[in-house]
């Protein structure tokens, strides 16, 4: 019999784990399935993702800069992917019809809880960036039940905007907007650097003082990328660091579990795929 074919697509993909991640997870589970990465053809997207699934496609995870072209193609899309306005993960229905799901914000939220032991109920949590990760972000976290929630992000008013449109949701949890400039003082039990890759101390001219004794700083990049933040946070005293490597892995199991019906066990996948992120 054929495996079932899956893929990942982008622009750039070249350097994407996920092909990896996934080998990984159905080897461990025993399951006849192939996944590959797709470079995307900017303004090519929708035509040429129908006719992947026309021609045998099982699966689809999407990734930059196709996630918010992705939700809009999706015929249905699951409760989460619809408040975080993104797909990440597509798969078929029987009729042929395509669903989007976005498993970013649960990946997240099980790499912090699972790997990290962080329960942000009750926590004080600040978020640098307002884009997609961000949206994607808010449901889980805020369900949650965080004591504190403060959206920073170098344009306020998209952060206004994400607090206006999840302020339902936020129950007691304070929810509150900010420019990077005029963030409210800390300390921070959870920082996450949710801005786009490589940004450096510099780049975010942070203040002192943001981060608790015993706070995480977590950055969404992974790898080389996140090590500026990460060594600006250590300076800053942050009792443990993680880059979004675990998150990573975390989504892409979130997305298996909805395609085979099977949840791969992702620590020692996250060891091999970091020890190979390492390699010199
Ligand atoms: P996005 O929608 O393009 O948003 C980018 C954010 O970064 C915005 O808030 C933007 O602020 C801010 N920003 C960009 N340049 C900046 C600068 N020079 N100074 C300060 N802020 C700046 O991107 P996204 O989809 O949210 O992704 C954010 C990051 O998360 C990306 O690096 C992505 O790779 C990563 N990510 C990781 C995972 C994972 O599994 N680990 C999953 C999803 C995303 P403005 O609004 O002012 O432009």
């Amino acid at each position: 019999m054929k495996p079932d074919r899956y893929a990942v697509v982008g622009n750039p993909i070249g350097h994407s784990l996920s092909p990896s991640i996934h080998a990984l997870f159905a080897a461990q589970t025993n399951q006849a399935m192939v996944y590959e990465a797709r470079l995307g053809r900017p303004g090519h997207f929708a035509e040429d993702v129908r006719d992947w699934f026309r021609n045998g496609l099982h699966g689809l995870n999407v990734t930059v800069p196709f996630k918010e072209e992705a939700f809009r193609l999706a015929d249905h899309r699951t409760a989460r992917a619809q408040r975080a306005g993104a797909v990440n993960t597509l798969w078929a229905e029987a009729d042929g019809t395509l669903t989007g799901d976005n498993t970013d914000g649960a990946g997240f939220l099980r790499d912090l809880s699972a790997r990290m032991g962080l329960d942000p109920a009750n926590r004080k949590i600040l978020i640098l960036g307002a884009g997609g990760a961000t949206r994607g972000l808010l449901e889980p976290l805020l369900h949650a039940a965080p004591a504190r929630l403060v959206i920073a992000n170098r344009t306020p008013e998209r952060a206004l905007e994400l607090v206006a449109s999840f302020a339902g949701l936020a129950g007691a949890t304070h929810l509150e907007a900010s420019g990077l400039d005029t963030i409210p003082d800390g300390p921070y039990d959870l920082l996450i650097n949710a801005t786009a890759a490589g940004l450096g101390k510099d780049a975010l001219n942070l203040p002192p003082g943001l981060l608790a004794a015993t706070g995480l700083a977590y950055d969404l990049v992974y790898g080389p990328a996140s090590r500026p933040f990460l060594d600006w946070a250590r300076q800053q005293g942050a009792a443990r660091v993680s880059d979004g490597l675990g998150m990573l892995v975390e989504q892409a199991a979130e997305s298996f579990a909805a395609w085979r019906g099977i949840r791969p066990d992702t620590g020692p996948v996250l060891r091999e795929i970091r020890q190979t992120l390492e390699a010199p």
